[in-house]
């Protein structure tokens, strides 16, 4: 990184996404060729909520990836860019009573994770068997202490073994004819992200599925893997944990289920902002005002640092002691970063964040300025608009 020229994105109107198509390509077939190098069968079901714009969508689905959805919303999203629900994976405590129903019985996999669930299935239609996916509940505290968040790391997710209340949901699985028990959900996303998490938390899993007898045909590992950075584990890494894990238990023949949303999307996509303002308030600090907002690339206001770029128009740039950049809203913590001793920014300069693809287009919140535009660039070099900027007259048609 840091070899980008302003003079690369000039034709760019800002603020601005750019969707690089090539390496979204890239994780999703180095993702493919890890799991193919193993004995498993796999699926990859891209995680909508992580990213969901159309485009990347109807790209994921042309790359050999399912949808994984988690709410009514997403379900009908997917649909929209050509999933048909044999290519939906549908988790989460958010279907809709009439998604559920027909997810099921059109054969998408569905992974129940609510009672509400368990008695929809009553109301499947007759004469025909459905495959159905049950949520298993993880505490990562007793699962594997190393990646915990403390010592009680449980989850509001699934069906606990730990009580009766997986043991209960199977029981009522097995005495309803409609249904069959077919696979098993335990995404977890742990801070270390590391591949002993996923070894252990199939380890566990096997021993649940040896402990009821069950006989299913895949087992979903969930999502939460690293993606691009050198000194972390690679997806052959993963490919390696699930293999260990799924061998030891005589658990080859299960296919294995991924959701990787960040690992896929995050180094997909830049941001590209321009300076519209620079001001002094005291003698030590530069105001700088560009037209991005950290509501676009860190809406959590989490973020302490960005991977990114500055890129100065030409004009010979004496150093500056202390520049504050900051975001286009009207919130005064609306800043992004400071620059120590650096070159001093000037209106019209542009910064270019890399990385920030993951929980960021489907986490804006339509604040002060609406969605900013989407631009897809490939290897090629060409760039298309792919989603246009929101505008007032979007948000009036909302209106009844
Ligand atoms: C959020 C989520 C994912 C994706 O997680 P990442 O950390 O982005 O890979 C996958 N599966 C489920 C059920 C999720 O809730």
């Amino acid at each position: 990184m840091g070899k980008t020229k302003i003079s690369d994105y000039s034709d760019l109107k800002t603020p601005c996404f750019l969707f690089d198509e090539t390496e979204f390509q890239r994780g999703i077939r180095e993702f493919q060729a890890a799991l193919k190098s193993r004995s498993f069968d796999y699926i990859i079901g891209y995680s909508v909520k992580t990213c969901s714009l159309p485009y990347a969508l109807r790209k994921a689905r042309d790359f050999g990836c399912m949808a994984e959805v988690v709410s009514r919303d997403e379900y009908q999203l997917a649909t929209l860019c050509g999933f048909n629900p044999q290519k939906i994976i549908y988790n989460g405590p958010m279907k809709s009573y009439e998604t559920f129903i027909e997810a099921v019985s059109q054969g998408a996999i569905v992974n129940i994770e609510t009672k509400r669930e368990l008695k929809w299935l009553d109301e499947l239609p007759d004469g025909q068997v459905y495959k159905i996916g049950l949520r298993l509940n993880i505490n990562i505290s007793h699962v594997s202490p190393e990646d915990a968040d403390g010592d009680d790391d449980n989850s509001r997710f699934g069906f606990s073994d730990e009580t009766d209340e997986f043991c209960d949901a199977v029981k009522l699985i097995s005495s309803n004819p409609k249904v069959h028990l077919a696979g098993l959900h335990i995404h977890r996303t742990t801070h270390s992200r590391s591949p002993r998490f996923y070894e252990r938390s199939i380890e566990y899993a096997a021993q649940v599925i040896k402990k009821y007898d069950l006989k299913l045909d895949y087992l979903d590992v969930g999502g939460g893997y690293f993606g691009i950075f050198h000194n972390k584990p690679t997806f052959r890494d993963y490919a390696e944990a699930f293999n260990q894990a799924l061998h030891r238990n005589g658990l080859d023949q299960l296919q294995i289920i991924i959701e990787p949303g960040n690992a896929l999307t995050a180094s997909s996509f830049k941001f590209l902002s321009e300076v519209i303002d620079v001001k002094r308030v005291d003698s030590k600090t530069r105001f700088v005002t560009t037209d991005g907002s950290r509501n676009d690339i860190d809406p959590f206001f989490r973020k302490t640092n960005y991977l990114k770029e500055i890129l100065y128009k030409e004009g010979n740039r004496p150093i500056e002691p202390f520049q504050v950049i900051g975001g286009c809203s009207c919130l005064e913590y609306d800043r992004l970063f400071t620059l120590v001793d650096s070159p001093l920014i000037n209106i019209g300069d542009r910064i270019l964040y890399n990385n920030v693809g993951a929980y960021t287009l489907t986490l804006s919140p339509l604040f002060i300025r609406l969605w900013p535009r989407v631009y897809s660039i490939s290897r090629e070099r060409d760039k298309k608009v792919v989603r246009r900027e929101l505008n007032a007259s979007d948000i009036i048609n909302f209106d009844s």
